[in-house]
């Protein structure tokens, strides 16, 4: 079939042509590097590190403006996570774990998420990167790149699949801020479950993830898990199988993001490239390459929506610096030479050094007719979105601490006081603050006759709210936020809930 089906680029009406530049800041912290799971353990932040390093030799950290995340505070983690989590992981150390054994065991430390020197510095390191790129794209920033976040597994009271804090999730929440609806979408193999949980129940935010599924971790992801009240057909998932290459993966994801761009038209995107789903990785089973895997980058950035670009997975670790080197450059819109050039870690990168590495020649599982069967199937449940209920903005709540800048200067507009939750510009009305392109005008619009007949709504649903979408993308900012605590509470039934 066509792979470009959907569109190479877009058909949405853009502010400039695909090759323009975009303004581009970087979240890295030079300790992330050290932090260390534990001998045997997959997960290598330095990483990172390798992926730095690449950025640095290839002239890249000159292309953009390069921040230190500043460290996500207890109460910016517990706007998500649950108090009693926040503080566990704040004080366990690998000294004291086996006095908490109960513990460990009710917040699921200790084996695929063990605990290691530095842990909480960890997570408020990530975390504070992904944070601070969401208060960028929400300043004007066109995209923001945290390499150490993406950890799309973590739940409000319990790590999982090597990760302990969601910082999607959070940088969501502060998207949410600005943005009336936020795209998440994520290209580990692995099913993005952390943040789809999350918002489950909501029609604010839409999360599609693409990934292995069948007998792999973390088992859910089923092609039929839509959302759930207010958030049905709010969830996508893409099913995929061992193999899969890009020609394949591009047939189903470019039409796919083709439709939802067009019809949820997001303020913002979070794309979540977690490279293990390159070809060789140590623990995936796919068979994409670094251009396969950066097409995602490069067509969810042609729409010249805010873009927020996630590490992730990715367990080879000499292929993921590669990958997030290549996808830095792709945000820069920047081809980088395949010769690669001489860099502190050029012994990970032989025999060749090159940027780029074929893909393998093992079998692709994923037959057309299932790849057809899925593209159908769910570009249909794109078009029942179309009459999906609509909801309100709320209120926009106090603005997350900025990142501190160890380059330029800071707008000092931005500035966050110190010990204080009080933004300088807090009050501002919701329409006069940042972008707002896509808005023409304000006005109210009650819900009403649009609200789905199969589909009980509930009222306090995550994020208990209602835009009104109309074709002109108007929206009313409506007096009730309703903290984050309460809206995670109420998730959907089937899932799994915290004690
Ligand atoms: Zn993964």
């Amino acid at each position: 079939m066509d792979v470009s089906a959907g569109g190479g680029g877009n058909s949405l009406p853009t502010t400039g042509a695909d090759g323009s530049k975009r303004r581009v800041c970087y979240f890295y912290d030079s300790e992330v590097g050290n932090y260390y799971y534990g001998q045997g353990h997959p997960m290598k932040p330095h990483r990172i590190r390798m992926t730095h390093a690449l950025l640095a030799h290839y002239g890249l950290l000159d292309e953009m403006q390069v921040l230190k995340p500043h460290p996500a505070r207890d109460r910016d983690l517990c706007r998500f996570h649950a108090d009693d989590y926040v503080s566990f992981l704040r004080s366990v150390t690998p000294e004291t774990q086996q006095d908490q054994i109960r513990a460990l065991k009710r917040f699921n430390v200790g084996e695929d998420c063990p605990v290691f020197d530095g842990l909480y510095s960890f997570c408020q390191t990530y975390a504070g990167g992904s944070v601070g790129g969401a208060v960028k794209l929400n300043h004007g920033h066109d995209i923001a790149i945290n390499w150490a976040g993406g950890l799309h597994h973590a739940k409000k009271c319990e790590a999982s699949g090597f990760c302990y804090v969601n910082d999607i999730v959070l940088a969501i929440l502060e998207l949410l801020k600005y943005h009336q609806r936020v795209l998440y979408v994520d290209i580990d193999i692995h099913h993005g479950d952390g943040v789809e949980e999350a918002f489950y129940t909501t029609d604010r935010v839409m999360t599609v993830s693409f990934h292995k599924f069948g007998d792999y971790f973390p088992g859910t992801g089923d092609i039929r898990d839509v959302g759930h009240s207010k958030g049905k057909y709010y969830s996508l998932n893409v099913p995929l199988d061992d193999g899969i290459d890009d020609e394949s993966y591009q047939s189903l994801f470019k039409p796919i993001m083709g439709k939802v761009m067009e019809i949820f038209r997001p303020g913002a995107v979070v794309l979540q490239c977690g490279a293990d789903s390159l070809s060789g990785d140590r623990l995936g089973c796919f068979n994409l390459s670094i251009k396969g895997h950066a097409e995602c980058v490069r067509f969810m950035r042609s729409f010249n929506v805010p873009v927020l670009l996630l590490g992730g997975g990715g367990y080879t670790i000499r292929n993921v610096a590669r990958c997030w080197c290549y996808e830095t450059g792709v945000a820069l819109g920047h081809e980088l030479t395949d010769k690669m050039p001489l860099n502190e870690y050029y012994e990970y990168f032989g025999p060749d050094y090159t940027l780029h590495v074929a893909p393998s020649n093992m079998e692709n599982k994923n037959t057309n007719r299932q790849l057809d069967e899925i593209r159908s199937r769910l570009l249909d449940n794109l078009t029942k979105l179309r009459h999906a209920p609509s909801v309100q903005f709320q209120e926009r709540p106090p603005e997350a601490e900025l990142p501190e800048q160890d380059e330029d200067q800071e707008n000092p507009d931005e500035r966050h006081h110190a010990d204080s939750d009080v933004e300088m510009n807090d009050a501002k009305p919701l329409e006069d603050t940042g972008r707002r392109s896509s808005i023409q005008s304000v006005r109210v619009k009650r819900e009403s006759a649009e609200t789905e007949s199969t589909d009980q709504v509930e009222r306090n649903s995550l994020l208990d709210s209602s835009i009104s979408r109309e074709p002109d993308d108007t929206y009313k900012a409506t007096p009730s936020w309703q903290p984050m605590q309460k809206l995670v509470a109420r998730q959907h039934q089937r899932r799994r809930t915290c004690q």
